[in-house]
């Protein structure tokens, strides 16, 4: 079976074209945040959060080497809230937005993303992503409360209107302490 990081990117590109507005919830080392930017282009623009410095420095840098620096927004804070970050006009644009869960690789792993602030942000892709966008949520389960974060996500995406909203769970039975990738695509509401 192929990465998920690699599933989800794939996932994605079908849907993020030239112009489209993209959130990178959790930055890290900004490999997702660049893949974001070359969907969307330069008529496009990509956020991206990160709550570590050296994230939000890392992903500059990356960004900065690869893309116009026109094309995206950095804020080194939470995703709890983070649709107060995007300017007005791009609000209604935003046709994907990632999570990759757990901690920054090659940094503090017991600065991990939490249940409460996660499903806090998932509320407001579901809210605001347009119609035929999709949420891309890579959960991490070993290390400690990356299983509870993980059935905390699987339960609220479990309650989700099968009308508005399709699942699709890879791998659909994950074994053990495995990753789990969730796409969330968003269908037409009209
Ligand atoms: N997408 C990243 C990449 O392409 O390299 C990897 C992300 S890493 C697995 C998870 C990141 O989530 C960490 O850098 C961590 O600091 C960040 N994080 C944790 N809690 C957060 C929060 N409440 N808001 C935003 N980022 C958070």
């Amino acid at each position: 079976m192929k990465p998920l990081t690699q599933l989800a990117h794939e996932s994605i590109a079908k849907i993020l074209k030239p112009g489209h507005i993209a959130i990178d919830l959790t930055a890290g080392n900004g490999q997702d945040a660049l893949f974001l930017a070359r969907c969307v282009g330069p008529t496009g623009h990509v956020y991206a959060f990160d709550i570590q410095p050296a994230a939000i420095q890392a992903t500059q840098e990356r960004l900065n080497q690869q893309t116009r620096r026109s094309d995206f927004t950095l804020v080194n804070g939470s995703h709890a809230n983070w649709i107060e970050a995007i300017q007005a006009e791009h609000r209604i644009r935003i046709k994907a937005a990632m999570m990759n869960l757990g901690y920054l690789p090659g940094g503090d792993k017991s600065i991990v993303t939490q249940a409460r602030s996660t499903l806090a942000a998932i509320q407001i892709a579901l809210d605001w992503l347009q119609p035929g966008g999709v949420i891309s949520i890579l959960a991490y389960r070993g290390h400690p409360g990356g299983q509870t974060e993980a059935n905390a996500v699987e339960t609220m995406l479990n309650e989700l209107d099968p009308k508005a909203f399709e699942i699709i769970r890879e791998p659909a039975t994950a074994a053990g302490q495995n990753p789990v990738l969730n796409l969330v695509y968003i269908k037409d509401r009209s």
